[in-house]
C-alpha cells in the first residue's frame, strides 16, 4: 500500500516538477563545470532534527499549566508564564530533566556536566514572549547531553546513525492555516501546547534515504516508548525537521513535518526536486522550506537564517543544572 503512494508521488513530481520549479520564483543557473560535478553527483545525506515531547509530564516545562491539552478549547491550557507576560519567572520542572537523562543512557550520548539555558529571539505568533528558552550548543548554550548513537537495520546491513545533541527545550504554540500556508489568508494561534515540554534529538547527516530516515524515526520512538517518556501515538507528539543536501549541495531544511510518513515523502519530493533542478543547470539555493503535506510538495518558507539572526543570549531566570561525575 506504501510503496503503491510512494511510486505515485515520484511519478507525479518527474513529469511537473520543472514546471513547478519555473512557477515557484527566478532561478539562478549554475556553471557548466560544477553542473558535471553536481549531476554525477549521487550522494543524499540527510539529517533530522526531532522534536519529541515528554509526554509523561503533567506539567509545562517550565510552569505549572497542565499538559493534557488535546482535544481542548483554544488557549485555555495557558498563564501569564507560557504566555511569556512581563513579569513572570520559569521554573524549571524537574521531571523533565529526569526524562531527557534516561534518553541519553539509552542512546549512549555524553551526558553534560551542567546545562545551560539559552534564549532564541525572534517574532513570530507561535512564541508570544518572543524567544524561546533552548539550549543550543552552538550559540553558546549547553545540552543535557552530546553524541551517541541509534543502530537500524537497513537493508539486512546494521547501520549506525550518530547523534548530535540532545537537548531540553520549550514547544512553541500551534499554527493553523486555512488550506495551505502560502495561499491562507488567516492564521489561528493555539498557546495550549506554548512551554510543553520538548526534547530535540539532532542526527549527524548520516541518513542516506528516505526509506532509511522512516526506519531511523520508527526505531527512536520505539526506543522513547519503552523508557516511557513519550507517547507517539499523540498527536503531534513527534515532529521532525529535516536537513538534505545531494552531493556538496546547499542544504535544504524542510520544517515541521507530522509524521514519519510524510517525512519520507517529503525527502522523496526534495531530492527530485533538487536533481532535476541540477540537471537544469540550476542552482540550489540555502533555504528553509515548508511541507505541504496536501499538495505534496515543498514551497520556500525563508531564506536561511544564520545563527547571528537570533541574538541568543543566556536565559538569566534559570539557575544552572549541575550533572556530577559520581
Ligand atoms: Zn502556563
Amino acid at each position: 500500500m506504501n510503496r503503491t503512494v510512494t511510486s505515485k508521488i515520484v511519478d507525479l513530481k518527474f513529469e511537473n516538477i520543472m514546471k513547478y520549479i519555473t512557477m515557484e520564483k527566478k532561478v539562478k543557473t549554475i556553471s557548466k563545470k560544477n553542473l558535471k560535478r553536481e549531476t554525477n553527483s549521487k550522494e543524499v545525506n540527510i539529517g533530522l532534527e526531532v522534536h519529541c515531547q515528554l509526554t509523561s509530564l503533567k506539567t509545562k516545562l517550565f510552569c505549572g499549566c497542565s499538559t493534557d491539552y488535546r482535544g481542548k478549547p483554544p488557549n485555555t491550557y495557558t498563564c501569564p508564564i507560557c504566555l511569556g507576560t512581563p513579569g513572570t519567572l520559569p521554573t524549571l520542572n524537574k521531571r523533565a530533566i529526569h526524562d531527557a537523562l534516561m534518553v541519553a543512557l539509552a542512546l549512549k550520548s555524553e551526558i553534560s556536566k551542567e546545562t545551560l539555558f539559552y534564549r532564541k529571539n525572534y517574532y513570530y505568533p507561535d512564541m508570544s514572549k518572543n524567544f524561546q528558552i533552548s539550549q543550543y550548543d552552538s550559540a553558546g548554550g549547553i545540552p543535557i547531553a552530546s553524541g551517541g548513537l541509534i543502530k537500524v537495520q537497513f537493508n539486512h546491513t546494521g547501520r549506525v546513525i550518530r547523534i548530535r545533541r540532545i537537548q531540553i527545550e520549550e514547544d512553541p504554540a500551534k499554527l493553523s492555516h486555512l488550506g495551505s500556508i502560502d495561499s491562507s489568508s488567516y492564521t489561528l494561534v493555539d498557546y495550549n501546547r506554548a512551554g510543553i515540554a520538548l526534547l530535540e534529538i539532532v542526527t549527524e547527516p548520516d541518513l542516506k534515504s528516505p526509506k532509511e530516515a522512516r526506519l531511523f524515526l520508527q526505531k527512536l520512538r520505539s526506543i522513547l516508548e519503552h523508557l516511557d517518556v513519550s507517547d507517539g501515538r499523540l498527536e503531534g507528539a513527534m515532529r521532525c525537521d529535516a536537513n538534505i543536501s545531494l552531493g556538496k549541495g546547499n542544504r535544504i531544511e524542510i520544517k515541521n513535518i507530522s509524521s514519519f510518513k510524510e517525512v519520507e515523502r517529503a525527502l522523496i519530493f526534495e531530492i527530485a526536486r533538487q536533481k532535476s533542478m541540477i540537471k537544469k543547470g540550476l542552482i540550489v539555493d540555502m533555504e528553509t522550506r515548508h511541507w505541504d503535506d496536501v499538495r505534496r510538495l515543498t514551497t520556500t518558507l525563508r531564506i536561511k537564517e544564520s545563527e547571528m539572526d537570533y541574538r541568543y543570549f543566556p536565559e538569566p531566570d534559570l539557575v544552572q543544572s549541575l550533572f556530577p561525575r559520581n
